[in-house]
């Protein structure tokens, strides 16, 4: 009975979190027991709990008593299952002599981390959260404890400049602190391919290997590089499978999620997949106003003399959308050159010093984001846009897309139809009526539309 309420519960909640946010947090979740109003599920971690207790004890409890259940609270406790987050093996404490962290190892000595150089500003306290990173960072924080091994790998992933290598080097620096006997080694997956072509080449192979099995905690940063390296891959997969088998701690970035990586071979898109795979959404207004916020006081520090008008940074964040890093350099220009000609940061001089920052990140929306923002709200995929299937679920999404990209792009019609997989453009101006007429009776789909259009024009 308990069983059926939830599978009924379960089935809604598909709809009311989105797929994603269903298998990842709600799947898991095993239904204990509801007594005197309070509903107790099992879960795999307590971070797990705590994550589904903020994010979805509302839908939760609101679809149980929309089912009939009388429903106060929600409980969320460990499974105590003994063998579940098995504990991270105590590591024999290294002589402290040797490096942990070595910058660039260059000079082949192979005991040597062969590792990437940390940005030292790159820590968690110089690292802004806000809605679009705070399951990121919050993920990226948990491992950063070097507790026990809860997921594995973790994998981050988001577009350009939205803080992927940040959050990576700031796991390394927190874990250095806190357990600094842990050998934990930061590269990319260029640097990755880069030793082992050497090591190939100076037929070490067998230290590269004996290095990368016997790190603790391994990040890789930008995986998507070694898409299409076939024997670089193949390594990449061994390695990463040694370590899972020791329970060592893996932190994965790529620029997409690892189902959309091409020429990344399955097995390793499957692997990836096995652990948190979390997403750095493009920052919203708030976000930025609060980096440049933060930026501001840290150049107040080194340009003690300047002062900046109200309204600019406000200005930079609405204006300037395309990445942290550009936003950033927007900033740091604009201080250099305040302080050069010894004036107030105002309005006028932000249009002045960053009139081809600004004129570029006006926003040129295309088709193509505007399908991939639409497949993901409706948790359908991306090739289904464009490719024939035409069952409701996802024609009528991609009939959205199309009237969106009518509305939103100066595309024609024809364009646009060879964008949805070379379709007429007949059939685009049909998808655009069919929406047009939806929209005069259906509140949920204008509801949906409104969002979409405010996800696109930021
Ligand atoms: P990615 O690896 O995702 O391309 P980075 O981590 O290199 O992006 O970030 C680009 C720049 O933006 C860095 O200087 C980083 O410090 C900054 N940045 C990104 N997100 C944030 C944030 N949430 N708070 C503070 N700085 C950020
Ligand atoms: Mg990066």
């Amino acid at each position: 009975m308990l069983n059926e309420t939830w599978g009924l519960v379960r089935e809604e909640l598909i709809k009311r979190v989105g797929r994603n946010n269903y298998v990842t947090w709600i799947e898991p979740l095993k239904f204990s027991d509801l007594r005197n109003g309070v509903a107790r599920f099992e879960v795999p971690t307590s971070f797990f709990g705590d994550w589904v207790s903020r994010n979805f004890s509302d839908h939760i409890r609101a679809q149980l008593n929309t089912a009939g259940q009388q429903v106060e609270r929600i409980e969320f406790a460990v499974a105590n299952r003994p063998a579940a987050p098995v504990q991270r093996p105590a590591t024999p404490a290294k002589p402290a002599a040797q490096p942990r962290l070595r910058s660039n190892g260059r000079t082949g000595d192979a005991d040597e981390m062969p590792g990437a150089p940390l940005d030292s500003r790159f820590t968690f306290d110089s690292f802004v959260v806000g809605k679009p990173n705070e399951l990121a960072h919050a993920a990226a924080r948990r491992v950063a404890e070097g507790g026990p091994v809860t997921f594995n790998p973790l994998f981050l992933y988001g577009g350009v400049g939205l803080g992927k290598t940040h959050l990576m080097h700031a796991i390394a620096h927190e874990l250095q602190t806190r357990q600094p006997h842990l050998r934990v080694l930061y590269l990319s997956a260029e640097q990755f391919m880069y030793r082992f072509v050497q090591a190939l080449r100076e037929r070490q192979i067998m230290d590269f290997k004996e290095i990368f099995r016997s790190v603790d905690v391994l990040m890789v940063d930008d995986v998507q590089f070694i898409a299409g390296k076939d024997s670089t891959q193949e390594e990449f997969f061994h390695t990463f499978n040694a370590l899972v088998d020791q329970n060592k701690q893996i932190v994965i970035s790529a620029d997409r999620a690892p189902g959309e990586i091409k020429d990344l071979e399955e097995r390793i898109k499957s692997r990836l997949q096995c652990g948190l795979v979390v997403d750095l959404h493009p920052t919203d207004y708030e976000l930025r106003l609060g980096i440049l916020q933060q930026k501001v006081e840290l150049y107040r520090t080194q340009y003690s003399s300047l002062a900046i008008t109200d309204g600019v940074l406000e200005f930079l964040a609405h204006r300037i959308t395309t990445n942290v890093r550009v936003l950033e350099g927007a900033l740091t220009r604009l201080f250099a050159f305040a302080s050069l000609v010894g004036r107030e940061i105002t309005l006028e001089l932000a249009q002045d010093c960053l009139a081809d920052i600004l004129r570029a990140s006006d926003r040129k929306l295309t088709i193509e984001e505007i399908q991939r923002k639409v497949a993901e709200h409706y948790n359908i995929r991306l090739s289904d846009m464009i490719g024939p299937k035409r069952v409701r679920t996802i024609a009528r999404p991609r009939q959205i897309a199309m009237y969106l990209a009518k509305q939103l792009t100066p595309r024609s019609l024809p364009e646009i139809g060879r964008r949805f997989g070379g379709r007429d453009h007949t059939t685009i101006m049909h998808g655009v009526r069919k929406i047009e007429e939806l929209m005069a009776t259906d509140s949920q789909l204008n509801d949906d539309l409104q969002m979409l259009r405010r996800l696109l024009q930021g």
